[in-house]
């Protein structure tokens, strides 16, 4: 989804305790294996279409961007270990804040960049970069920039916001991080899971789970769907496996409107995908 942001708003930071440390610890034990580990993945092929829509979409916005801007700040909530990082280089961005709650996935990110700009070849010049462990559910970011007056053109929040739907704070929060340092005109965008598809696949399925044999979603109960805290607990051939929350979209476009964000563009991943091979093909053809 694109959220395209008119101007910033300012709200009070609550804080509440939950599953966040498991998370943290979580993605904090993942080994970091490379490239031909990733490769031998039975979700190779899996990484790779989500790090294609990531691609594209990040494309398309900074496409957007550039027509108005020429140093683009680019805020990525929820970084991980850097999976992104090269994006940015390619989409030709001034300066990248990276935060995640996993202090070490932030240190290996930090890692990656260095090696990147250690690598970088001088006609590519690399966007400054900096980085930050921090609960975007809980803490209030404006607090940790180091430079205080930190504006971003976009918010990229890829495959992590629906960690937030635990409580109402800590999606505001979140939400507020995202959108507060967001220049009229910025843009929030990002990627979650459907809570629609994962009702009904729960809805059809006899048990409180469903999935195959390279995942599993498991709910505590089923016909029980608060719009917050509604948990289930995701599985991905052992590579995540932590409890996630149902983010109910159009609460989610309602609760951004407080942050003056406006819902520009929204897409299933498969039909995302389908718009976008029917583009390439147009353009071969061309
Ligand atoms: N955005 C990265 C990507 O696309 O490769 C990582 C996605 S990974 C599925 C989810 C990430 O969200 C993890 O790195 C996790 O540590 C981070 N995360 C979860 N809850 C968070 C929170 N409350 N604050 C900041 N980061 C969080």
């Amino acid at each position: 989804a694109m959220f395209s942001h008119v101007l910033s708003p300012l709200i009070k930071q609550k804080t509440s305790e939950g599953h966040c440390s498991k998370v943290a610890a979580h993605y904090n034990e993942l080994q970091e294996c490379g490239l031909a580990a990733r490769s031998q993945s039975r979700i190779f092929f899996l990484r790779n279409f989500n790090n294609w829509i990531k691609s594209v979409l990040i494309g398309e916005c900074l496409e957007k961007m550039r027509k108005n801007r020429r140093d683009i700040g680019v805020l990525d909530l929820g970084c991980g270990k850097g999976g992104d990082l090269l994006k940015w280089k390619k989409g030709g961005i001034s300066k990248l804040v990276c935060v995640d709650i996993a202090k070490v996935s932030v240190q290996q990110c930090s890692q990656r960049y260095g090696d990147m700009k250690s690598r970088g070849h001088s006609n590519e010049p690399l966007y400054a970069a900096e980085f930050i462990t921090a609960d975007c559910t809980k803490e209030v970011l404006t607090e940790k920039y180091k430079d205080p007056e930190n504006t971003f053109d976009v918010c990229s929040c890829q495959f992590v916001y629906h960690y937030s739907f635990e409580t109402q704070e800590q999606a505001d929060t979140m939400l507020r991080n995202a959108c507060e340092r967001l220049r009229p005109g910025g843009y929030f965008i990002g990627t979650t899971p459907d809570a629609y598809e994962l009702v009904k696949r729960l809805e059809a399925s006899e048990t409180n789970a469903f999935g195959n044999d390279l995942y599993s979603v498991t709910f505590k109960k089923k016909g029980d769907y608060p719009l917050f805290g509604c948990q289930y607990d995701f599985n991905l051939e052992g590579v995540v496996n932590v409890p996630e929350f149902l983010v109910y979209f159009p609460l989610f476009e309602e609760m951004a409107k407080k942050y003056k964000m406006k819902l520009v563009f929204k897409r299933l991943l498969p039909n995302f995908s389908k718009e976008q091979s029917y583009k390439i093909r147009s353009t071969k053809h061309c």
